[in-house]
């Protein structure tokens, strides 16, 4: 048995000990959480599209819509901060069929190519350019194809590599690289006590067998010190009496362990991904310059008798397609999707990196580390992106049902300047780290500070444009 000495339990780490002792009850939600998505993702295909006078309330699509894309998402985002990210660990339908996949699978061994750094960040692109060709947020269709695609792609990662592993979670999941960097901020995590681990394999020569754990997204227990890849699932609470669910600050991870742990897809993720390509994905729908540039190449097209990007023969699965709804994307709509998402992504990316970069060299001689480093304290700012991003949905829901939402804006503002500030904290602290001993390292810190300011502003000013300039 690997038990905690009683005086050192605290009601955090007596949960997490719950956690790993009550593995039936942990598999009964999971199974629920299956159920339901099962049933969200799959009912809707096969009743009709809901029509102008249809509600959250009153149909069942319009419901499964709100609450996949107005509460699940934004709300799974939230937890991974404020708890770790429990949602992967206990209760994720994909990581549980993909575990049990593996249980019953072919047992290989992880190829080479999975273990790509770049995953994260590609996996994500392609899931949110698709997500918007195919209007991923609006037709049943198009979330089972995006949705149940992943699932069944989990599932057959998992029949094909690892003994009862989640390696489709640890490499290929399209929301991986965003989650792990979420969880750097939570307050929670499982801390390892060397010592005491240590100490545990004299004691375990003398008396009881060690009962190893079987740890889903295989992270080296002994020298785990991040909660980025942790899921949280608590199976190795009170081994060798060494680890334990326990409280942290939540600056504590990206602060110290940033310098080494950071690399340069986080940093891709953070200033192409999360604050690029997903800001694109959210632009496109409100942005008027879209619709200029769409005008203008449609009436060049027309004058050239250029005809065929007009033409709106696309199969749904491609780009939208449900002319019952009067939502067609013709070739020239689609073509102009992808690009006005990679172009945002490209410009938002560059300019933030550019300010990230000129910070890092006012810093010290270049120094690749601290680079990335630096962009970490943009995960606060990059996470409230993603969050009101899809909380824009959210409220376009319950603005159709009549809502009064007017404080919404205000609520918005203040998100936004609570990311802000957490992030401008974080930036101060890594500045500190790396100037207390260099000469004139006031004057660096300020520059180096004004750089991230304008990297915030940069950000701030997608959400002017979305959510007071263009709405
Ligand atoms: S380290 Fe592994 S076993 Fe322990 S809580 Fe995290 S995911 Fe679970």
């Amino acid at each position: 048995m690997n038990l905690m000495p009683a005086s050192s339990f605290s009601w955090l780490s007596w949960a997490g000990y719950w956690l790993r002792r009550n593995r039936t009850v942990i598999r009964n939600v999971q199974l629920i959480v299956l159920l339901v998505y099962v049933i969200l993702i799959l009912v809707p295909v096969f009743m009709p599209l809901p029509d102008d006078t249809s509600h959250i309330w009153s149909n069942f699509t319009v419901f499964t819509k709100f609450v996949f894309w107005g509460i699940w998402w934004p709300f799974v985002l939230l937890s991974i901060v404020v708890l770790g990210r429990v949602w992967c660990g206990v209760l994720c339908p994909e990581g549980t069929l993909s575990e049990f996949a593996s249980q019953h699978g072919l047992n290989r061994s992880i190829p080479r190519w999975m273990r790509w750094a770049g995953w994260p960040f590609v996996v994500f692109t392609c899931t949110t350019i698709y997500g918007q060709m195919v209007s991923v947020y609006e037709y049943p269709n198009a979330v089972l194809l995006v949705l149940g695609g992943s699932t069944v792609a989990a599932i057959v990662i998992g029949l094909l590599y690892g003994r009862g592993k989640r390696v489709w979670c640890k490499y290929l999941c399209p929301v991986n690289g965003v989650f792990a960097l979420l969880a750097r901020l939570s307050p929670l995590y499982y801390r390892v006590d060397t010592k005491a681990w240590i100490h545990s394999y004299t004691q375990s020569e003398h008396s009881h067998r060690v009962i190893p754990v079987n740890c889903a997204p295989l992270l080296p227990l002994r020298n785990m010190k991040s909660a980025s890849a942790c899921h949280m699932c608590g199976r190795c609470s009170g081994h060798r009496n060494a680890i334990m669910l326990s409280w942290r600050s939540p600056a504590q991870e990206v602060i110290e362990l940033g310098g080494t742990a950071a690399n340069r897809w986080d940093t891709v993720l953070i200033l192409y991904g999360m604050l690029g390509i997903a800001i694109g994905a959210f632009h496109w729908t409100i942005s008027p310059i879209f619709v200029l540039i769409k005008q203008s190449l449609a009436a060049w097209l027309i004058d050239h008798d250029i005809m065929w990007p007009l033409q709106t023969n696309a199969p749904w699965f491609i780009f939208t397609h449900y002319p019952d709804q009067n939502d067609v994307f013709s070739w020239l709509d689609g073509g102009l999707v992808i690009s006005y998402i990679v172009t945002t992504g490209l410009l938002y990316g560059t300019a933030l990196l550019a300010c990230i970069s000129i910070g890092n060299l006012l810093l010290g001689p270049w120094n690749s580390s601290r680079l990335h480093h630096f962009a970490q304290a943009l995960i606060p700012l990059a996470g409230m992106s993603v969050f009101l991003g899809l909380s824009s949905t959210t409220v376009s829901m319950l603005r159709a049902e009549h809502l009064p939402l007017s404080w919404v804006p205000d609520a918005w503002f203040a998100l936004l300047a609570l990311a802000n500030i957490v992030s401008l904290y974080l930036a101060v602290k890594i500045i500190i780290r790396y100037t207390y001993r260099i000469s004139a390292a006031a004057v660096r810190r300020v520059g180096a500070l004004l750089c991230f300011c304008v990297a915030l502003a940069v950000t701030n000013s997608a959400w002017w444009l979305m959510f007071w300039r263009w709405a």
